[in-house]
Order: structure tokens, then sequence, then C-alpha cells
């Protein structure tokens, strides 16, 4: 196994001396100290929430973890007054779409040199997977300018890789052709996506595919299994959202966890309850602080993921933490008669049947949870319907009324085309 691409170029950045967790950390908080003390100065929003902290008393990581935590909401209420530079150094303004009060949407904002940093971490972070002979597809937003997609392009073009900005995957059979005249050996993608392209196309896929990596949401193991399956293709995963600047942390070949761009953003996990600090090894929300951003830092910013810290070191031999898979956002749970049950355990059930690429839950008010199961083929829909019926009744002990429809593979791509996470539809209290 090879090193993970990250270390050398973190300690680059960093100019740390010595390779340890010690090292970094004191790193770190120097550059937590400075972006507190930038933030407090310069945005509207962090003058007023941190006006009572003093900047000089955070001498250590744990007088960090007091400081008041930012959130989603916070941002959608209040977008602009997170801004510290002025109007013409914003290169880039991505608007988020939200749930919710209208007209309160969500702003993310970059200089240049925000999306030069993003840049700078695909490139060293592509190279954990790709290299030179490799040809990559981004199944992602782009290519307009400053997009996820433009950016890929950017960097690997750094490392003179050859890369094809396809964007959201819309149209099946011309991806499929791009990925034959074009000899792609990488896919970049949504987990949701990646799958239904191998499931649809499978012959193009397992011919042509050695590798993939998938962002932008939760990957649940059996999506995984699905792609890598007779060995032909290595799947990476990648942590990351657009507050974070797109890039967050990826996998080494280990494939164990994401290494972080620890250089840039700094990462805790905390109890979501009690909002303390949680040990390694222990699952909790994970929350960040940008270290280097200029247009719009973000200090303890909760992310809704659940993830843990591994308590062992990585067997790449990095000293680098690796965290664990995130799980999924925390609140993407069914209440089904008094039971909690989270998106994934669906997903491991549902999408483990190989016709099923996507699927929709409704849940009404007396308990009738109502299941769209959007398939390859439904040749034997009845089979199927039955199938799915044991399997989580097995798994769902308890009285529930259950409905399920199979529709055709068509509507699949609408459903998951945008870089929205995937929740659960309307969390009961459905006519
Ligand atoms: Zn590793």
């Amino acid at each position: 196994m090879n090193v993970t691409p990250l270390e050398s170029w973190i300690v680059k950045r960093t100019g740390i001396t010595h390779k340890s967790q010690e090292a970094l950390r004191a790193y770190q908080l120097g550059k937590l100290c400075e972006t507190l003390t930038y933030a407090k100065d310069k945005s509207r929003f962090y003058n007023a929430r941190l006006n009572a902290i003093d900047v000089n008393a955070i001498t250590s990581l744990e007088a960090f973890a007091q400081i008041p935590l930012t959130t989603s909401e916070d941002i959608k209420c209040n977008a602009y007054d997170f801004v510290c530079v002025l109007g013409h150094e914003v290169e880039r303004i991505v608007t988020l779409n939200t749930s919710g009060t209208m007209g309160a949407e969500k702003r993310i904002f970059f200089t240049h040199q925000d999306l030069e940093a993003t840049i700078d971490f695909f490139n060293y972070g592509m190279r954990c997977l790709v290299e030179e002979s490799d040809s990559v597809m981004v199944l992602l937003p782009g290519p307009s300018y400053g997009s996820i997609g433009d950016l890929l392009k950017k960097a690997l073009a750094l490392s003179h890789i050859k890369c094809i900005v396809e964007g959201v995957l819309s149209d099946v059979d011309k991806t499929a052709q791009s990925i034959e005249e074009e000899g792609i050996t990488c896919l970049v993608g949504i987990p949701m996506q990646i799958l239904y392209l191998s499931k649809v196309k499978p012959e193009v896929f397992s011919k042509y595919i050695k590798k993939v990596l998938l962002s932008t949401d939760y990957v649940p193991d059996t999506l995984v299994e699905a792609l890598s399956q007779n060995g032909q293709c290595k799947v990476f995963n990648h942590y990351g959202m657009t507050e974070m600047g797109y890039g967050g942390g990826v996998e080494c070949e280990c494939l164990k966890g994401y290494h972080l761009r620890e250089n840039d953003v700094y990462f805790e996990i905390i109890d979501p309850i009690t909002e303390k600090p949680v040990k390694d090894g222990v699952y909790g929300e994970v929350v960040f602080t940008t270290l280097n951003r200029q247009a719009m830092p973000l200090i303890r910013y909760k992310t809704g993921d659940m993830a843990c810290f591994s308590h062992q070191p990585c067997a790449c031999g990095t000293f680098l933490r690796t965290m664990e898979k995130v799980l999924g956002r925390i609140d993407n749970t069914l209440r089904i008669n008094e039971h909690e049950i989270h998106l994934r355990e669906f997903d491991e059930i549902l999408l483990h049947f190989p016709d099923i690429v996507d699927y929709k839950l409704s849940l009404y008010t007396n308990n009738t949870l109502h299941v769209k199961l959007v398939c390859v083929n439904n040749n034997d829909s009845e089979a199927l319907k039955k199938a799915i019926t044991w399997r989580l009744r097995e798994h769902l002990n308890f009285e529930f009324a259950l409905i399920i429809d199979v529709t055709e593979n068509e509507h699949s791509i609408k459903m998951t085309n945008s870089m929205i996470k995937r929740t659960i539809d309307n969390l009961g209290n459905k006519g």
C-alpha cells in the first residue's frame, strides 16, 4: 500500500517539520486563532456571534471547542453577513437548494484564492486513485466556471491527466458512448447515478471502468459491493460539501475511510445532543472550521453528517488520522409506529436487489409506508414486491402497513439529478 499522497502535500503546505499529530494540531490551533480574528474583524455575523470571545484565551483545541457552533440555518438567514471581502473580490457564489422558508436561500461565497485552494486539494486528492495513463469522466455539475467539474478538470490538468466534464448524468446512452470513445477508466460522480449507469450499461461499465470516486452523498456498503463486483472496479469515497469548499477528504488505497484536507479544514466530531467532543471510535456529528478561506470562513459549522474518527492508524502508514465513512445525515430517519429507521437501513435492504436503481419512501399518518421502486427492468414485479415485502418485514419487526409500487427506469434520473443529498420524503403526516 502506498502512503496517501495527501500526507506529503499537507506536510508541504503546513510547513510542519515533524510528521506527527502533535505538529499538525499545533499548526491547526494557530490557524484557528487566525481565522477567529479574521472572521471577527471582517464578517458582520461573526463580529456579533464572537463578540464575547477573547481570541488570546484560545490556547488549546479544548478551549476552541467551547466556541459557539455555526448552523446551516445561520447561513440561510444571514448569508451576506458572513462575507469577509469586498463584492468584486467574490468570484463565485453558489446558491444551494434548501427546503423551508421562502426567500431564505443558502449562499456560499468564494474568492479566486478559495477556488485555487480547492483545485490544489483536488490535484493531490485525485492522486489517491488516478495516474497519467488514466482518463477521467466527471458526472458532477459543470463545466461552468468555478463549478465542481471545472475545478476538477483544472486540478487534473496540473497532473497531465485527461478529464472530461460530462455534467450530471442525464442521457445514459450518450454517456456510455463517450466512455467508449474517450477510453474512460475512472468515473467521478454521485453514488446513486453511478450505480444506475452500472446497472443500465453493465457491459460498458465492466469493460472500461477501473476506478470510481463517489462524492456528495452517503454511500451504502451494498452500492460499493455492486460496483466492485468481480474485483473489476475499485471504489473510492470522497467526503466534502460546498460549505467546506467542495473538498474535505478522500480515501487512500486501503479504502477504510477518508484522510482529511487538514491544512485547510479542522474537523471535530461532537455528540449531537450534548455538543461535546466524542472520543475516537465513537460516532457523532461532523463539525468543521475552515483555516484559510477568504470570502466566507466558517467556524465550527455543523454538517448534520454522522461519522467517527478511527482509533487505529491507517494501514497505508500515514501519520494522518482517518475519518470513517460518513453514515449519512443524522436527521434522515423515518419514524414508523414509534420506531426510528435510518435511510441507510432502507438502502442496505432495497439496493441489494440488482434490478433496483432508486426508490422513494413516503409515510402516511396511519403508519402506512409507501415504497416506490425504480427498476432497470420490471418483468417480474410481483416476485420482486414479494421478496421486498419479506425482507422489509423481517428487518422492521413491528406493525405497519406496506404499499410497494414498481415504476419504469426513465424517471429515476430525475429523482437524483441534483447535488442535494437524498432525503426521506415527508417525515410523517401525509394525507
Ligand atoms: Zn491511508
